[in-house]
């Protein structure tokens, strides 16, 4: 089978080769945003289609039979082009998508819809860790009133202002290192995205047994697809008929 796998993550990279060692003719399609990514095994396609018409039209083209959405769970623009897309292709979607993380028992998240609203959601004088990426930084930055520690995995193109400091270091993180990392920065708050999986969950653990306050930003909305949440649930899924 010709199976399009949108990547970027880990799951779209173990899809891909497993599908490939299945003997399926594999096109992996990134961004083309990652300076050296870990490439995937089968065929690659680098850089922007051009919107839903454009997927539209490579889906045509390249005879592709299965599209599979495996994108991070905030590049919601690209989820929302690939249900269009095999609408308007006719070639059938499977979304691989992380599981949500939830809070701990008795923990409380603060829950909100863009960078914009979590940065006013920190009281004055709060010291937040900041684990959101490079986009949205500026609306942190204004809050002058607080300060923030920056972890980023590369660093961005600006230098922060003075109540920031910024560190570049690469997941999976352990949890003792979590909790050493918040108490030398004396860490109030935690903000995050709700990515899922277990290779930076650590950070939310850590900050329960530390009573840092969480402000977590929702995944945007996409539009019904077939959603699975593991590698394993994706291969079934291909190897019945979806719809
Ligand atoms: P986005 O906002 O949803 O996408 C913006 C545009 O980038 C899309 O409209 C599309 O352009 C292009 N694009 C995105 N993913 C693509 C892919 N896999 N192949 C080809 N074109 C793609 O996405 P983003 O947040 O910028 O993320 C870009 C990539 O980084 C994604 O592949 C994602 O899996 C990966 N990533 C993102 C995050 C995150 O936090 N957002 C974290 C880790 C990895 P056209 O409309 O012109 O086709």
């Amino acid at each position: 089978m010709k199976i399009l796998i949108l990547g970027g993550t880990t799951e779209a990279r173990e899809l891909a080769n497993r599908l490939v060692g299945d003997g399926h003719d594999v096109i992996t399609s990134l961004a083309g945003r990652t300076q050296d990514p870990i490439l995937p095994k089968g065929r690659l396609r680098m850089g922007r289609f051009g919107g839903i018409p454009g997927l539209s039209a490579y889906l045509r083209a390249a005879g592709i039979e299965r599209l599979v959405d495996a994108t991070h769970p905030y590049a919601g623009q690209m989820s929302i082009n690939a249900v269009a897309a095999s609408n308007a292709s006719g070639v059938r979607l499977v979304r691989l998508m992380r599981a949500p993380w939830v809070p701990a028992p008795g923990q409380h998240w603060t829950v909100v819809g863009s960078t914009r609203e979590a940065a006013d959601a920190l009281p004055s004088n709060a010291t937040a860790l900041l684990t959101t990426g490079h986009a949205g930084l500026d609306d942190f930055m204004g809050r002058e009133d607080c300060r923030f520690l920056v972890r980023v995995i590369e660093a961005p193109p600006e230098p922060l202002p003075a109540h920031a400091e910024l560190i570049t270091s690469r997941p999976p993180y352990q949890l003792a290192d979590e909790i050493a990392l918040m108490q030398r920065h004396g860490i109030t708050h935690l903000v995050s995205k709700n990515s899922g999986g277990g290779q930076t969950a650590a950070k939310l653990e850590a900050a329960a047994q530390l009573s840092v306050r969480v402000v977590m930003i929702e995944r945007p909305i996409y539009g019904p697809a077939h959603e699975v949440d593991t590698v394993e649930a994706a291969l079934n899924a291909l190897g019945s008929d979806i719809s």
